[in-house]
Formats: C-alpha cells, sequence, structure tokens
C-alpha cells in the first residue's frame, strides 16, 4: 500500500479515537493523541494533508475500504479501472462521487449478507444493531483478549461476519491506542471500516470481572463488541453514549448481570435502553 496512504488511515484512526474519547472521558490523556496527530500530519506531503483535512470537515471518515467496487463511504459503484488502480495500491485515490480517500485491504473482514436487514430487522432501538443470537451471558475467558475472541468468534459463529482472526487482530491494534475500557465495568473494544452490512455488536458479560485495561486496577463486566462501517461512525457516537447513559446507572448494571440466558439479556438489554437509545 501506498506509504501515504498508509499514514492516512493511521491518521483517521487517531482522529476516531479523539472523538471517541472526547465524548466519553473529558481530559483522559488526550494531549498524548493529539501530538501523535500533529506529528502524522507532519510527516505527509502539504497538499496529501490539506486534502485530508478538508475531507474531515464534510466526513466523519474521510479514508474510506473499496467494497465489492463500490465506495463504502457514499456506496457508488467505482469504474473498474479506478478499482483496479486503488487494489493496485498506487498513489491516492478519491472516490468520483464524494471524494474520499478510498483504499483496499486484502483480507480485511467483511460482514456477510447484511443478517439484520434480511431478518426484517426492525427500525428501533438496540434492534437496529444485534439480535438475541449474539448475546453471551457467560464468558469463559478470563483475560482481555479471550474475551474479545469469545465475542468475536459468537458473530462469526452465527454468521455475521467473517475472518475473526483478522478482526481480533484489529481490534486488539485498536486498543492499543487507548483501552476502551470505561467506569462502571464497561469496556467498547471495536473495529471500524468492516463492510458488508451495518453497524453491529455481541456483547458478553463476565459476572466475576476481569482485568481488560492493564495499566490500571478496575474489573470489566459488561463488554460490548462492535463492528463499524465506515459509513456508520455518527451512529456509533450515539450508540456508545446511550449504553453509557443507560449503564451509568447501578440498577442496569445488576439486571444485565443477573441474566443467565441470552434470551433473558436480550430482553432486558431492550428495555434498559427504550430511551437511552430510540
Ligand atoms: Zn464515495
Amino acid at each position: 500500500m501506498d506509504r501515504f496512504l498508509n499514514q492516512l488511515i493511521q491518521l483517521q484512526e487517531l482522529n476516531f479515537v479523539l472523538s471517541e474519547q472526547r465524548t466519553l472521558v473529558p481530559k483522559n490523556r488526550l494531549a498524548d493523541l493529539e501530538s501523535s496527530i500533529r506529528a502524522l500530519i507532519g510527516n505527509l506531503p502539504q497538499d496529501i494533508a490539506t486534502l485530508y483535512r478538508r475531507l474531515q470537515e464534510r466526513h466523519q471518515a474521510a479514508v474510506v475500504p473499496e467494497a465489492n467496487g463500490t465506495c463504502s463511504g457514499c456506496g457508488i459503484s467505482l469504474p473498474t479501472s479506478l478499482a483496479g488502480e486503488i487494489r493496485s495500491g498506487k498513489g491516492i485515490q478519491q472516490c468520483p462521487n464524494c471524494r474520499r480517500i478510498l483504499y483496499h485491504l486484502e483480507g480485511a473482514p467483511k460482514q456477510l449478507r447484511r443478517r439484520l436487514e434480511r431478518t426484517g430487522r426492525p427500525r428501533a432501538g438496540v434492534a437496529r444493531f444485534s439480535s438475541k443470537e449474539l448475546m453471551l451471558p457467560r464468558i469463559e475467558a478470563e483475560d482481555r483478549d479471550d474475551a474479545i475472541s469469545a465475542l468475536i468468534q459468537l458473530m462469526a459463529a452465527k454468521e455475521f461476519v467473517e475472518n475473526p482472526e483478522s478482526l481480533l487482530g484489529a481490534t486488539l491494534q485498536r486498543e492499543s491506542i487507548i483501552s476502551t475500557a470505561l467506569e462502571h465495568g464497561l469496556a467498547f473494544p471495536h473495529v471500524r471500516g468492516v463492510e458488508g452490512g451495518g453497524l453491529t455488536f455481541s456483547l458478553g458479560l463476565k459476572k466475576k470481572g476481569l482485568k481488560f485495561d492493564r495499566s490500571k486496577g478496575r474489573l470489566t463486566r459488561i463488554i460490548f463488541f462492535i463492528v463499524i462501517p465506515s459509513a456508520a461512525s455518527v451512529f456509533y457516537l450515539q450508540l456508545l453514549s446511550g449504553f453509557i447513559e443507560t449503564f451509568r446507572q447501578e440498577r442496569a448494571r445488576k439486571e444485565i448481570l443477573a441474566c443467565k440466558t441470552p434470551e433473558e439479556m436480550w430482553t432486558t438489554l431492550n428495555t434498559l435502553t427504550e430511551k437511552t437509545i430510540p
């Protein structure tokens, strides 16, 4: 892949993390993140940096994968010759419609067959983003990586995503920037740029807790694993804020942690998030 394109993808990931952190935990290690962002921008040729900044003013996701010959930002079919250039990884290529910068990642994790939509996805609440099948009442794993892996394996087993190994790699890479573990035993590991369906999450519980965040003593008990297609970046922040609003309440945490079956978890989650995720 083009060197600058590669840097742009990293830059964008840091910008995503920055906006996420600003939403969730204001003042938390943002100075480090901001200086990494400045350094990456400083390493880019001026014209590419300017292009990126301009695109970012319009789109949360300015650098997006080409998926099955379409732009995953706006959805149009790309001319075959352009798709070929993107796949060859030479230079910076833009979508002729939305102008986003396009890239191709060999072996990138993908969603499968828009499962929720096919099965008549309801139009309200968390049911837009998950299902009973993606609830895991008891995570057997004792550490972070295995817990994330269990949630990814569940999503893959229920045929929502393919290539679980590459999903796990991308999730851990994201965790290495800033942990997604938050207060109240919550964690939100996730991967962006997973195309082929809508925003989808699985939810797992670890009642006695596990160490998700190595630098701190706190234990994580409620873990949402989320795959985010490029076009759903904004939804993701809304979903996250909704979950946090709900599970800030001790009563809500107790209710979800008391669930013993996927059915019970799913019903409880729907009820608890009725107001926060309409
Ligand atoms: Zn486009």
